[in-house]
């Protein structure tokens, strides 16, 4: 059989998957502007196409092939590399992807229609979230929470149904499971991300502990108890400070533009992103997603939008800062690399990047010099926007502890008393107290373990790199806020390569050094 030359299969199947992602892009975009029952079948088809063209099996043994010859084009070699994992992940019969996509739409549908009942009333998340961050009546606080979870007797089934299913197709695929195959595929080592968890571990207990044990205090003092349960912290999975204990920015920024002060940040570090913004959508409506995200529709830094549903204050200002990372990476990667390397190296890599943007909100310069806080103002929050910032960070990473531990365990042994492992991580990472006499699957009320899955070890990654690329920032060009030599640092060491290379190999020239977690200790400790 004549065999395919490597830059030939190259094109025609990057040709073929990027057609089909950009309409797969627009549709995605159209069923999230506009939520309607024909937006989100066009979209579910097309994703599920775009699946069984990746999850073509003779795709895969070319390209496998053309890997096992001596490619002397380090470009063309990455384009395969990166080929080869997007196929093999979507490797499948069509009775199990047809299974694996049933039960997985049945969960979310089930965690974005169920409403847990508190004394009789349905109440939705909003309910809870409020109750857990204004009420001092423990038996409604209690009652609360644990309306937050009736959501995972219900799931959870069929969530270690999901983690099977997944497993199955790993294994057939040569896998120990399906854990270890998406962070391989998502060239992660196992090894590496666990020896890495226990850094952070190790660096961030004392920090932790010594947050965690102010912010209980303050609660036993405010709701008059001895032991803190997890009803006493402001959300259900205490992955989130407790309003009053954090510096509070809505009033000095309400009367601003969370738009034109993302725009302002960018547009003095040299990226223009009046393009991206001309073309999003960027404020509430009906029939809307709530929620923000950034799109690279046909992945050639030319149609950048960000969705976003901007009200005025610290949250939104936040987001759009975050988003417009996002954006400004997407457009400035090197025009000329095709299109399968034409993206972040990672996607913690540009969550880094929008991670260290979106924290821009916090830095007293920034408020003083983008948003025009009077100084003294932004002197007398300084302190407190600091602490602020260092205990969300620990909170965050305490509880990625937790899940990315969980993970490992669920794919290897979803037979296993998971109920129970849950606790021990909880009490083991986040130090809380497990309700007395528990027995409920607690771990399946969070719609990640479902929806998301090996996904969250890349919000810590993504938070010890912002801290990373901070501190390099700082060192090489001095100012970060409105000096065009940031611009210029980030384009050329971190946007501009694109995914022509390993996130690790990027971060180190980038940076000149690999990946560590000390200067996220610092950012945490200070
Ligand atoms: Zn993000």
């Amino acid at each position: 059989m004549a065999t395919v030359p490597p830059y030939r299969l190259a094109t025609s199947l990057e040709d073929r998957i990027s057609a089909l992602e950009t309409e797969f892009h627009r549709a995605y975009w159209e069923s999230q502007v506009g939520v309607s029952p024909e937006s989100e079948s066009r979209r579910a088809e097309l994703e599920l196409e775009l699946r069984r063209v990746k999850g073509d099996p003779e795709s895969l043994r070319l390209v496998t092939e053309a890997l096992n010859e001596e490619l002397h084009e380090p470009m063309l070699k990455r384009q395969l590399e990166v080929l080869r994992r997007s196929l093999t992940a979507n490797q499948m019969d069509d009775q199990l992807r047809e299974e694996l996509v049933g039960v997985s739409s049945a969960v979310e549908s089930e965690f974005a229609s169920f409403r847990p009942e508190v004394d009789g009333t349905r109440v939705s998340d909003n309910d809870i979230l409020h109750i857990l961050s204004t009420s001092i009546d423990e038996t409604e606080r209690r009652a609360a929470w644990e309306a937050s979870k009736q959501i995972g007797a219900r799931v959870d089934d069929r969530v270690r149904d999901l983690a099977r299913l997944r497993n199955q197709a790993s294994r057939d695929l040569g896998y120990g499971d399906y854990y270890r195959m998406s962070l391989e595929l998502s060239e992660i080592p196992e090894e590496w991300l666990f020896s890495f968890l226990d850094d952070v571990d190790r660096l961030t207990h004392a920090p932790f502990s010594a947050c965690k044990s102010s912010l209980d205090e303050g609660l036993a003092r405010r709701l008059g108890v001895e032991t803190i349960y997890p009803w006493h912290y402001a959300d259900p999975f205490f992955q989130e400070l407790p309003p009053d204990g954090r510096a509070d920015l809505n009033a000095v920024l309400a009367p601003s533009s969370a738009v034109d002060l993302a725009a302002k940040t960018f547009a003095e570090w040299g990226i223009d992103l009046a393009k991206v913004l001309e073309r999003s959508d960027l404020y509430p409506r009906e029939r809307k997603c709530q929620h923000a995200f950034c799109l690279d529709v046909d992945r050639t830094g030319t149609d950048v939008r960000v969705l976003a549903n901007v009200v005025p204050g610290e949250f939104w200002t936040s987001v759009m800062l975050h988003e417009s990372g996002h954006a400004a990476y997407d457009l400035m990667i090197d025009q000329r690399l095709p299109y399968l390397l034409h993206r972040p190296a990672h996607t913690f890599v540009t969550e880094a990047m929008a991670i260290f943007s979106g924290r821009l909100v916090r830095n007293p310069q920034w408020l003083v010099d983008v948003a025009g806080i009077e100084a003294d103002v932004a002197d007398g929050l300084a302190e407190r926007l600091r602490q602020t910032s260092a205990a969300q960070e620990l909170l965050m990473a305490r509880w990625v502890l937790v899940m990315a531990h969980f993970e490992r365990e669920l794919y290897s042994d979803p037979e296993s008393d998971l109920d129970s492992l849950w606790w021990s991580l909880v009490e083991r990472f986040q130090m809380v107290t497990p309700p007395p006499d528990r027995n409920a699957p607690d771990w399946a009320a969070k719609i990640h373990v479902a929806a998301a899955p090996v996904y969250y070890h890349n919000y810590l990654l993504g938070a010890v790199l912002s801290c990373q690329l901070e501190k390099e920032i700082e060192a090489d060009c001095g100012e970060v806020i409105g000096n065009r030599g940031v611009g210029e640092w980030l384009s050329q060491r971190l946007f501009s390569p694109g995914n022509s290379m390993r996130w690790d190999a990027l971060i180190e020239s980038a940076t000149g050094r690999p990946l560590s977690a000390s200067d996220f200790a610092d950012f945490v400790t200070t």
